[in-house]
Order: C-alpha cells, then sequence, then structure tokens
C-alpha cells in the first residue's frame, strides 16, 4: 500500500467494512480494503458510490461551514461562549435534569466518550440518549436480561461455516448487504440452509430455502414453539443448562403455554413451521440473526429473549457457525454503547443503577456531579422538552424532527425549547431549523477516531481532507464548551487518541479484567499506536495481543452468577390493531441504495436512482379494495398523520400489509415526511418505538 493511501471505515451500516482512500489525478478513489477482516475489500452500493458524496460536500453549498447563532455567522470563540452561557445559566436557574443531549450513531467513539462524560459527568443530567435508540435498544436490554451484559456474542465468519443461517426481521441483502455477500458466497459453496422469518418478501427472499411470512408482531409465538418443540424433541442440551443456565423451567412453562396455537398465531402453514422446528433442531451450527424488524416493536425486548433462549436451550452461543447474532444499523451503534451513550448506560459497559459502578466512574473522572439512575429515553425525552421540563437540547449528528415517530410533537417540541442547539455537517435539515446556535462538524473522511461493527471490531476512521470552512470535531467542540462551564481539567485532550487512551484505561478500571467489555491493553499504548491501529475485537483485556473472536463460548457468562438468563416470555400482541377505520397495518425500513434520512446518499445521482421516490408497496387486494392503480400518488393516513407516496403493487407484501420506506422527510417530499405517521408506541423495557407496526388507511390522492 502506498503512503498516500488512508485506511478507513464506511460510514454507513453496521458491519463496518474497510475501505481504502486514495488521490489520483482527478479526485479521490475509495475502494474496498481487502484487508479488513469485515469486508475482506467488499462494498455495497452505497460503499461503492462514497465518493459522489465527498464530491458533492466539496461543493460548498451543501455543508454548514461557520458556527451561526440567531441565524448570524459568529467566530468560534463566541459561538462556545454562547454555548456554554446557555448550558450554565440553565444549570443555574433549572438544575441539572433541565439539560438534555440527542447524540448518534453517526458519531465516533471519541465524541460519544466527551458527550457522556460533559452531561453525565460534569453537568450532572443523567438525559443523554442517541438515535440507536430507535436502531437496537431492545437488543441492548436482552443481551443484559440473557447474559448479563450487552454482549454481542457472534462474529462473522459464524455466518460463513454454519449449517443454518435464520434471518429474524433481517432484510440482510439491502440492511446489510456484505453479510447478505458473505452468506451468499457461503450458501453456493458449502450449501449453506437460510430461513427468513419476515412478514414480506424482501430482497433477502431470493437467499432462504424456507420463507416464514409469518403476522407482524409474533415472533415470540413462533419461537416459543421452537423452544417447546425442542423439549418435546428432548433437543435440550441438558448438561450445558444444568452448568450455565438458570430460568430453564420458567421458561419452558411459558412456552408451552403459548405453543398450542402456533400456526394461528403467526398465521402460517403448519408444515412450514415443523420444517423450520425440524431444521433447528436437527443443526448445531445455527445462527440466528436479528435486525430491526425484532427490535422495532413495543415487545423488542422479549423478541429478543425469545431467540437467545433457544440457543441457550440448545447450548448454541458464542460457538463457531453458532450463536444468536445481532446486527446493528448503525457504523457506530456498538462505539456508542460501549461508551454510554445510551440513558440507560454508563461508559465502559457499567450499570447506572448500581451504586458501585456510578462510585467507580465518578471517582474515575473525578466527577462530583455523576449521579446514577437512568435518564430520559429518545421519545420521552422529547414529550419532557414538549412539556418545558427540558429547557435546553443538544442535538448532535442526527435529525430527530424527521427519524422520531411522533414527529408532530417533536417539532412542537423543537419550537418552544428554550435552547436548542445542533452541531451538524450539513446546512440544511429539518431540525437545523429549530436551532438557536448551529456548529459545523467535521464529517467522514475529515474526523479521526474510532467505531465498533456488529461483531464488536473496533476500527480506525481516519481522515483523508480537511473540512470545509470552520468545522472542527464534535469532541473538540465539547471540549472547549467544558472549559467556558470551569470543567477544562478533565477535558484537556489534544487528540482522539488521547480520548480514547482514557477510555481503554476506564474499561479496565477496578474491575480485575472480568468485565465483558474490557479493551484496558490499548491505555497503555502510545499515540502512534493508535494511528496505526488495526481492527481488533473486544474484549482485549490489559496484556492480551489480539482481541476475542466468540464470547461465552466456555459458558461463563457476565451475570454474577456466571450463568445466562432464560427469560419467561409471553406473546403479546402489538399495541395497535387494524380497524375498521384503519384496516392496514404499515410496516417501515430502508432502501438498498438510502442511508437514514439522505442527508449523505442523497447527494448521489446513482445512488437516488435505484429509488427516486418513496413507494407505497401494497398486495393486489387491498390495491383494489382501494381502488389505487400502480403509479398513481396515494394518500397514507394514520392516527398521528399522513404523507403521500406512489402506489407499486406487489405480491410480495401479505394481504393487510404495506410496506413505506423511512428516508424521505418534509425537505425532501412536499407531500410530508414518514415519520409524521408512527406512533409513539414503546418497548416497556427497551423504551424502542414500535415503527413496524402502524395502523393505516390508504386513499386515492
Ligand atoms: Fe458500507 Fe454497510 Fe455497504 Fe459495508 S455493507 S460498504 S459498511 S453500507
Amino acid at each position: 500500500m502506498s503512503t498516500t493511501e488512508i485506511r478507513t471505515t464506511c460510514p454507513y451500516c453496521g458491519v463496518g467494512c474497510g475501505l481504502v482512500v486514495s488521490r489520483a489525478r482527478d479526485g479521490w478513489v475509495v475502494g474496498g480494503d481487502p484487508d479488513h477482516p469485515a469486508n475482506k475489500g467488499r462494498l455495497c452500493s452505497k460503499g461503492a458510490a462514497l465518493i459522489d458524496t465527498v464530491n458533492a460536500e466539496a461543493s460548498g453549498d451543501v455543508r454548514l461551514l461557520y458556527p451561526e447563532v440567531a441565524g448570524q455567522r459568529v467566530t468560534w470563540d463566541k459561538a462556545i461562549a454562547e454555548v456554554a452561557g446557555r448550558l450554565s445559566a440553565t444549570l443555574a436557574e433549572h438544575g441539572p435534569d433541565a439539560i438534555a443531549f440527542y447524540v448518534s450513531g453517526q458519531l465516533l467513539t471519541e465524541d460519544y466518550y466527551v458527550a457522556n462524560k460533559l452531561l453525565k459527568g460534569f453537568i450532572g443530567s443523567p438525559h443523554i440518549d442517541t438515535n440507536s435508540r430507535l436502531c437496537m435498544a431492545s437488543t441492548v436490554a436482552g443481551h443484559k436480561r440473557a447474559f448479563g451484559a450487552d454482549v454481542v456474542p457472534a462474529c462473522y465468519e459464524d455466518l460463513e461455516i454454519a449449517d443454518l443461517v435464520i434471518l429474524v426481521g433481517s432484510n440482510l441483502a439491502w440492511c446489510h448487504p456484505v453479510l447478505a455477500q458473505r452468506l451468499r458466497t457461503a450458501k453456493r459453496d458449502r450449501g449453506t440452509r437460510v430461513v427468513l422469518i419476515d412478514p414480506r418478501g424482501t430482497a433477502s427472499s431470493d437467499l432462504a430455502d424456507l420463507h416464514l411470512a409469518l403476522k407482524p408482531g409474533s415472533d415470540v409465538a413462533l419461537f416459543n414453539g421452537l423452544l417447546a418443540h425442542l423439549d418435546s424433541a428432548d433437543a435440550i442440551d441438558r448438561a450445558y443448562v444444568l452448568r450455565h443456565v438458570t430460568g430453564l423451567e420458567a421458561a419452558l412453562e411459558t412456552a408451552r403455554e403459548d405453543a398450542g396455537d402456533v400456526a394461528q398465531t403467526c398465521g402460517l402453514d403448519p408444515a412450514d413451521i415443523a420444517t423450520f422446528y425440524d431444521w433447528f433442531t436437527t443443526t448445531p451450527r445455527t445462527v440466528t440473526v436479528f435486525s430491526q424488524g425484532v427490535n422495532q416493536s413495543s415487545r423488542g425486548t422479549d423478541k429478543v429473549n425469545a431467540i437467545i433462549n433457544c440457543h441457550l436451550a440448545t447450548g448454541r452461543v458464542g460457538k463457531p457457525g453458532s450463536s444468536p447474532f445481532s446486527v446493528t444499523g448503525q457504523p457506530n451503534a456498538m462505539g456508542g454503547r460501549e461508551v454510554g451513550g445510551l440513558a440507560n448506560q454508563l461508559a465502559a459497559h457499567m450499570n447506572p443503577d448500581d451504586p458501585a459502578d456510578v462510585d467507580r466512574l465518578r471517582r474515575f473522572w473525578n466527577a462530583p456531579a455523576l449521579k446514577g439512575g437512568q435518564g430520559l429515553k429518545a421519545v420521552d425525552m422529547f414529550r419532557a422538552i414538549r412539556e418545558g421540563r427540558i429547557k435546553a437540547l443538544w442535538i448532535m449528528a442526527t435529525n430527530p424532527a424527521v427519524s422520531l415517530p411522533e414527529a408532530t410533537l417533536v417539532r412542537e417540541a423543537l419550537k418552544i425549547c428554550p435552547t436548542i442547539i445542533v452541531s451538524d455537517i450539513v446546512g440544511s435539515t429539518d431540525s437545523l431549523d429549530y436551532a438557536h446556535i448551529r456548529l459545523p462538524a467535521l464529517g467522514w473522511g475529515e474526523k479521526d477516531g474510532t467505531v465498533t461493527n456488529s461483531e464488536r471490531r473496533i476500527s480506525r476512521q481516519r481522515p483523508f481532507r480537511a473540512g470545509p470552512g470552520e468545522a472542527r470535531a464534535d469532541w473538540w467542540i465539547m471540549s472547549k464548551v467544558a472549559a467556558v462551564m470551569g470543567y477544562g481539567a478533565a477535558f484537556a485532550w489534544r487528540t482522539a487518541g488521547e480520548i480514547f487512551r482514557e477510555h481503554a484505561i476506564l474499561s479496565g478500571f477496578e474491575n480485575d479484567g472480568l468485565r465483558a467489555f474490557d479493551i484496558a491493553t490499548w491505555g497503555r499504548k502510545r499515540e502512534a499506536d493508535y494511528a496505526a491501529m488495526q481492527p481488533f475485537q473486544w474484549p482485549m483485556p490489559a496484556g492480551a495481543t489480539r482481541g476475542t473472536e466468540r464470547m461465552y463460548a466456555d459458558g461463563r457468562f457476565t451475570h454474577t452468577n456466571g450463568r445466562a438468563r432464560m427469560l419467561a416470555v409471553r406473546h403479546i400482541p402489538p399495541v395497535e390493531r387494524a380497524s375498521l377505520r384503519f384496516p392496514l397495518i404499515a410496516n417501515t425500513g430502508r432502501y438498498r441504495d438510502q442511508w437514514h434520512t439522505m442527508t449523505r446518499t442523497g447527494l448521489s445521482a446513482r445512488l437516488s436512482a435505484h429509488r427516486p421516490e418513496p413507494l407505497l408497496e401494497i398486495h393486489p387486494s387491498d390495491a383494489q379494495t382501494a381502488d389505487l392503480l400502480e403509479g398513481e400518488l396515494a394518500r397514507v393516513i394514520s392516527l398521528q398523520g399522513e404523507a403521500v407516496l406512489r402506489v407499486a403493487i406487489t405480491d410480495a407484501q401479505r394481504p393487510g400489509q404495506v410496506f413505506i420506506p423511512m428516508h424521505w422527510s418534509d425537505t425532501l417530499s412536499a407531500r410530508g415526511g414518514i415519520g409524521r405517521l408512527i406512533a409513539p408506541h414503546t418497548d416497556p423495557v427497551s423504551g424502542q418505538p414500535e415503527s413496524k407496526h402502524v395502523p393505516v388507511r390508504v386513499e386515492r390522492f
């Protein structure tokens, strides 16, 4: 590799593909990194088109270039003084709980670390949450209930050495395309069986040997039925359970009660269910991949535990080709979890409800304001703003006016909040319209730090170009604000590498190296080592020379008794059901070539060409009932709001269900953002919104 080539990672999905960026005569060239273990040189359409977006961003009219206060360009000194002054005044007048941060899986781990330290440790508010709440919060909660820590036991290689791969609520072909490529190759080479469990036919259907198009929200019943079947087939690994697992009998009893009418509850052919159960029972090397179709549910955490229960009962956790496997949506959803980016976490996977963890972190940071306890999760945070309980909000690298459910309330909250600070790379988003202070942040290719992908692999993101205008790193901006607020000594880092080393030392602080998440060995390394860091999987505790491919293979889990827990979970339908007024159920999701609210991918003509506008995918019988024709516009109406989309009639949809993409906002579509349709129902454990089950009706526009 030449010295002008920079190794970094893709800014989109949780696969975390490695990239090689080099300079050519007419601009930058981006290719897959053949040496990165996540992708081994592969890229998907979004990764391959990154250079389009880089060049479009460089045009200058897309980016936020200078700090602004009340719409006027100001110096950084003035902007930082304004932010610090407003936060300090809010703190003095209303107390720490009147301040909240809403951040993003687009932030690098170092940015996330500083945000948590500033808000939780020094301002003293627990109210920091991230748009990862919309992505995988239910998995975090499910992992903690089952394993005692938020740990993904598997690695990508498991997809290539499994004999059976089950995709639950996961359109892998569009949402994690390089993993789908790896699975497709394994299927071709070694005949891997694939089961797709998804209410609709998707781009992943052609991977599947069996498609279980279950009723939305019935996953717990299906996996409870599987658990009961494993018992009746004498396929439970009793020796493993006896040594390593608690809760089997209670989970089994509940599963048997649920299992009586699985076919009816799930709306599936009993013969297909029998095939699925038989394949799972007889295939030791089974990986169950789950994603947003499981997480984005009012019972998402129970779904996660119903899946994990079946793996624990058969001893299939963390073994080669045999594990439950959550794949995350965002490039750094895992890194955010590692430093406490969710309202119910502390840095280094510590527990805000554990006084010993709170005390440990308070001493490590020398942060007397850290009080512990859980903060408000995303949906509740914006309700608190709307109710006037939160007076100052700092939004970083995300666009909640579009992406959160209950979008009308979110916009009202942003409108009345006395202080809205937005740090972003682009100059125009729906959320920026509400900002009193706008701060230009560095973007991908400009900023320096680390991300963690879905297999716990920490990789460097490295800059290869200067930021435009006066854009600065998020960690730099927050550190300057902290200094003006009087916390400077604890925020005196000069580089992202110094922040990473503090984070690494904290991971091994007073825990005897026994905590599942531990990268303490990196705390002793030098800046040059950080610069040259090769991708590695945590844990990599002090003294280790390499990371850890799989977790819990030895049956020792993170709960204090060393055992995993099976949870007794019962099928409970989604909060809202179809009715005469709203007879269809809308499911939301991604398109192959778009990302989130399209602030980057929307800049690429070739990506936009895949699906230039949002489509309402609807079964022919429902289209006929609503008198809709292919290609005409339809109004989609829910209890919360409405949007207008072009009709696409397809029998990939089950009758009674429609699909709508999540990407389009008011800014991008004069016909209304999709977020206006979504109800704010959340999972009672994880707080994750139910984005995939919205009762609607459709009518001609
Ligand atoms: Fe980027 Fe994900 Fe595509 Fe890899 S699979 S290139 S990380 S979008």
